[in-house]
C-alpha cells in the first residue's frame, strides 16, 4: 500500500519539503519514473530503457481508470483524449498539454510518446498516422542540436495541433517558435552545428555529393566532423513519407550546401581599402553562388557593400572586414530560417485537415518549449526563450493558483491562501520588457552605441523589481526571472535580432535560379508557418497569441525533471528534485478542489435526471454559489458511476461555508 500510496503525491499525509523529496527519489530508484501530483505528472529522466512504452502497456492505458494503474505519460494522453471526446465530465472540449522542464529534462521525448499514444487511441488511418509521426525526425534533424546539456537538444519550440472530427484525427499542425539560428554559424565549445548538416555530410551518396557540390565533411567551417551513421535517409524517408517532392528536397539540400559554402568564405583587406575574399575562398565563392542559383559578382557585392538609396541616390557604402562577415552569417541566418520554417509551412500544407470550414473541429495540443536558459554569455535568443518560459509559468501559475483560488473567494468559501511566486508583472505594461528591448533590438545600432543602448534600458527599467543595473565597462544588464537571475550581454543583441537582411541581399535571392530560394525569400514566412506577404514578427509575439488559445482549453500538465546534470542513469541529485513550486503545487492540489464546473455545465455534461433543477434550487437557496466543488478524483468516479449506472446519486453538503457535493 505503501508504494502505492506515494504514487500520487497529493495524497501525502505529512506533507512537507522532505517527504516529497524522499518520495520522489526512493520511487525513480524503483525505476517508478512517473508520479501525481493530483492530476499533474511529474517525470523524472531515467536515462535508460524502460519497458514502459510496449505495445502490451499502451494497450492497458487505454480508457483505462486513473487510479487503478501507475502513474504514466500514456495517461495523461488517455485523459486528453477522452476529454476531448467529452466522456469525463471537464471543461472545454479543446485540450493542451504544457509539457516543462529545464533542458535535457525529457520534454521531447515525452511529446512524442504522447503523440503516439494518442495515435493509438483513435486509431489513427495507417497514413495520416505515420506522416504526423513522421513529422518529429524530420523537424528535430532541422531544428535539433547537440549541447552540452542534451546531445538532441531541440533548438525551437514548437506546439503540435492534433485536429480531430468526433474520435479521428484528421489533421495536424505545428507552430515553431524561436529556432536557434545562430547556431548555423556559431557554436560554443562542447556544442554543435543542426544534425542535418552531419547526416547530410556522413549519409549522401557519392553522385549527390557532387549534385549538390559538396566536398569532404572536414572541409567546412560550419561543422566539426562527427560520426553520424544513417540518419541522412531516415530524414529523407520522412520527408517522403510527409509528402515532399523529390525536387524540393534537392532544392534544399542544394541551399543547405551552399549555406555550408558560404561559411567558408574569408574576407582581407586590400591597400586601397576596397575588401577582397582571400585566395584560398575563391573556390567557396564560386561554390556558394552556383549552390544559391545566383550570379558570382553580385553575391561578392552584396557580401562587401551595401547599397542605400537616399533622396533618390543610391549610395554605396564599403564594409569593412568586420562587416563583409556579420554579412555573410546573416545571409546564413536568414537563408536557414527561412528553409526551417518553408518546412513547417510545407508539413503544415501537407497535413492540413480536409474538410469544410463549417465542420466542427476539436483539438489536442501539445506545448514542447525549451526550458530556462542561464549560459556563459546570454544573448537575445536566451532573453526571448527566458521570456517565454516566464509566460509558460504564468499559465500554469493562473491556473493552479490564481483561478482557483479566486473562484473560492468568489464562491465565498474559506480558503487559507497558498502564497506562490508570482510572475505576471515582469510580463504586464509597466514592467514588460519585451516591446522596448525588441524596438532598440532591431534597429541596426553600431558597436559603439551599445551602451547607450543598455543606459537607455537602465534608465527605464531601473525601478523595476525584474530588473538590475549592472556596473560595468560591457553593455550588460540583469533580469531577474522567476527561475533565477540572468545576466545578459546586449553586444549580442543586436545582430541576434536582425532577422532581416539588407534589401540588396533579398534582390539577390529573389533572382535565383533556384526556385525554392527565390520563394524563400520573396515572401515572408510567418512563425505560424504560413507564408506571408509582410514582415514576420517576432516569435515570442506569436507565442502570447498561442497563450490566448491555451487560456481557453482544458489544460494539463507534464512537468519533467532532470534528475543529474551527467546524463546518467539511476542517479539523483535532490538539489534537482527541489523544484520550486512543487510543494505548494502539491497542497493546493490535495486541498482544492480543481473540478469546478458550472450547476449548468455539470447537469448538461452529467445528464441526470433532474439534478439541473435540483441544483438550482440550491443555488436559489444559497444565494451565491455558482458552481460545484469537486476534488480532483470525484471526475473520474463520477464517470464511472454514470458509466455503470446512468445515474448517481448525489448528495449535496454545505459544512463550513463551503459547498460541496459528495457522491
Ligand atoms: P528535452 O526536450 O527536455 O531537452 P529530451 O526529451 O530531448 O529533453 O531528452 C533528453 C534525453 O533523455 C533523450 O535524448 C533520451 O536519451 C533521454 N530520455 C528522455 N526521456 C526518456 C525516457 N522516458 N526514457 C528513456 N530515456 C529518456
Ligand atoms: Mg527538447
Amino acid at each position: 500500500m505503501e508504494g502505492l500510496f506515494h504514487e500520487d503525491l497529493a495524497a501525502l499525509s505529512d506533507l512537507d519539503e522532505q517527504s516529497l523529496l524522499e518520495s520522489l527519489s526512493q520511487r525513480f530508484k524503483q525505476d517508478h519514473i512517473y508520479t501525481y501530483i493530483g492530476d499533474i505528472l511529474v517525470a523524472i529522466n531515467p536515462f535508460k530503457y524502460l519497458p514502459l512504452y510496449v505495445k502490451e502497456v499502451s494497450e492497458r492505458y487505454k480508457y483505462h481508470e486513473k487510479s487503478k494503474l501507475p502513474p504514466h505519460i500514456f495517461a495523461v494522453a488517455d485523459r486528453a483524449y477522452q476529454s476531448m471526446m467529452g466522456r469525463l465530465a471537464t471543461g472545454p472540449r479543446n485540450q493542451c498539454i504544457v509539457i516543462s522542464g529545464e533542458s535535457g529534462a525529457g520534454k521531447t521525448e515525452s511529446t512524442k510518446l504522447l503523440l503516439r499514444q494518442i495515435m493509438e487511441l483513435c486509431r489513427a488511418n495507417s497514413q495520416l498516422e505515420q506522416q504526423i509521426l513522421q513529422v518529429n525526425p524530420l523537424l528535430e534533424a532541422f531544428g535539433n542540436a547537440q549541447t552540452v546539456m542534451n546531445d538532441n537538444s531541440s533548438r525551437f519550440g514548437k506546439y503540435i495541433q492534433l485536429r480531430f472530427h468526433n474520435s479521428s484525427v484528421i489533421g495536424a499542425k505545428i507552430n515553431e517558435y524561436l529556432l536557434e539560428k545562430s547556431r548555423v554559424v556559431h557554436q560554443d565549445e562542447g556544442e554543435r552545428n543542426f544534425h542535418i548538416f552531419y547526416c547530410m555530410l556522413a549519409g549522401i551518396s557519392p553522385e549527390d555529393k557532387d549534385m549538390y557540390g559538396l566536398l569532404d565533411p572536414t572541409q567546412y567551417r560550419w561543422v566539426h566532423l562527427r560520426k553520424w551513421g544513417e540518419k541522412y535517409s531516415e530524414v529523407c524517408n520522412a520527408m517522403d513519407m510527409v509528402g515532399f517532392q523529390e525536387q524540393e528536397k534537392v532544392d534544399m539540400m542544394t541551399i543547405l550546401a551552399g549555406i555550408l559554402s558560404l561559411g567558408n568564405i574569408m574576407f582581407e583587406p586590400t591597400e586601397t581599402d576596397v575588401l577582397r575574399v582571400t585566395g584560398k575562398s575563391m573556390g567557396w565563392l564560386k561554390a556558394t553562388a552556383g549552390q544559391f542559383g545566383v550570379q558570382e559578382e553580385e553575391l561578392l557585392r552584396s557580401l562587401t557593400c551595401t547599397l542605400s538609396v537616399t533622396r533618390g541616390e543610391a549610395i554605396r557604402r564599403l564594409h569593412n572586414q568586420q562587416q563583409a562577415e556579420d554579412a555573410r552569417d546573416s545571409i546564413a541566418k536568414v537563408a536557414y530560417g527561412r528553409v526551417f520554417g518553408w518546412i513547417v509551412s510545407k508539413v503544415n500544407e501537407l497535413l492540413a485537415p480536409n474538410v469544410d470550414f463549417d465542420v466542427e473541429l476539436n483539438e489536442i495540443g501539445i506545448l514542447d518549449i525549451f526550458g530556462f536558459e542561464n549560459f556563459a554569455v546570454n544573448r537575445f535568443e536566451q532573453l526571448c526563450i527566458n521570456l517565454a518560459n516566464e509566460q509558460l509559468q504564468y499559465f500554469f501559475n493562473h491556473h493552479i493558483f490564481l483561478m482557483e483560488q479566486n473562484e473560492y473567494k468568489e464562491e465565498g468559501i474559506e480558503w487559507e491562501t497558498i502564497s506562490f511566486k508570482d510572475n505576471k508583472p515582469i510580463l504586464v505594461k509597466r514592467h514588460n520588457l519585451l516591446p522596448p528591448l525588441i524596438t532598440y533590438s532591431s534597429t541596426l545600432i553600431p558597436p559603439h552605441h551599445l551602451q547607450d543602448f543598455v543606459d537607455k534600458l537602465n534608465s527605464k527599467f531601473k525601478s523595476s523589481p525584474h530588473y538590475e543595473v549592472v556596473r560595468s565597462h560591457s553593455p550588460l544588464f540583469t533580469v531577474v526571472h522567476y527561475a533565477g537571475k540572468v545576466q545578459y550581454n546586449g553586444g549580442g543583441f543586436l545582430e541576434m535580432n536582425r532577422d532581416t537582411i539588407p534589401a540588396s541581399i533579398r534582390d539577390l535571392f529573389i533572382n535565383s535560379v533556384t526556385p525554392l530560394l527565390s520563394v524563400l525569400f520573396a515572401a515572408t514566412i510567418s512563425r505560424t508557418g504560413t507564408l506571408m506577404p509582410r514582415k514576420a514578427k517576432v516569435g515570442i509575439h506569436s507565442l502570447a497569441v498561442l497563450m490566448e488559445k491555451m487560456f481557453v482549453a482544458s489544460p494539463h500538465f507534464v512537468r519533467c525533471i532532470k534528475p543529474n546534470g551527467n546524463k546518467l542513469p539511476d542517479q539523483v541529485d535532490n538539489k534537482r528534485l527541489r523544484y520550486n513550486g512543487l510543494l505548494e503545487t502539491i497542497r493546493i492540489r490535495r486541498d482544492g478542489f480543481s473540478w469546478r464546473p458550472s450547476f449548468k455545465e455539470f447537469a448538461q455534461r452529467c445528464v441526470l435526471l433532474n439534478i439541473y433543477e435540483h441544483c438550482s434550487n440550491i443555488v436559489s437557496h444559497y444565494g451565491r454559489s455558482s458552481r460545484l466543488f469537486f476534488k480532483y478524483w470525484h471526475q473520474e468516479e463520477l464517470s464511472r458511476l454514470l458509466e455503470r449506472m446512468g445515474k448517481a446519486a448525489l448528495v449535496i453538503q454545505k459544512s463550513e461555508g463551503s459547498l460541496s457535493l459528495n457522491i
